[in-house]
């Protein structure tokens, strides 16, 4: 089981199983959203994920350029939690809030066209200018899977 949690502790929850696709995701949205070079999120199926404690701490907000996704954060610590993607059953995890942290960078790099001047992705990792074209299918594998 695999547990995380918000910067104040004030929300907390657990994930069943694994996840099996992780993106940093340097567009400008999520640079400012987490006022970072970019956004590591894990994928995994909502009813893997579950809130532990402190669910009523949660504030959402939702993205402009599309109402039925929303940023998930602690309304206490301001804390990044999770995105509660448009497409149903699906969510992201920040994954530097998980107790059981990945040890090496597993994930993919998007939308790098947009990332910090400052920025360097180290070479051999994984990227792309916008968002990988089998992206999707992954998602899609993802959502079926059990
Ligand atoms: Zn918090
Ligand atoms: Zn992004």
């Amino acid at each position: 089981m695999t547990t995380g949690k918000c910067y104040c502790g004030a929300v907390t929850y657990e994930i069943e199983g694994d996840i099996d696709y992780i993106v940093h995701c340097h567009c400008r949205s999520c640079r400012r959203a987490c006022g970072a070079a970019f956004y590591s999120a894990g994928f995994l199926r909502a009813s893997q994920f579950s809130v532990t404690s402190g669910e009523t701490q949660i504030r959402e907000f939702t993205f402009p350029e599309n109402p039925s996704g929303a940023r998930c954060f602690c309304g206490t610590c301001g804390g990044r939690l999770y995105i509660r993607l448009p497409v149903p059953g699906l969510i992201n995890v920040a994954i530097n809030t998980l107790d059981q942290e990945p040890h090496e960078d597993v994930g993919v790099h998007i939308n790098v066209e947009s990332k910090a001047p400052w920025d360097e992705i180290p070479e051999g990792r994984e990227q792309y200018t916008t968002i990988p074209p089998d992206m999707l299918t992954q998602l899609q594998a993802l959502m079926h899977s059990d």
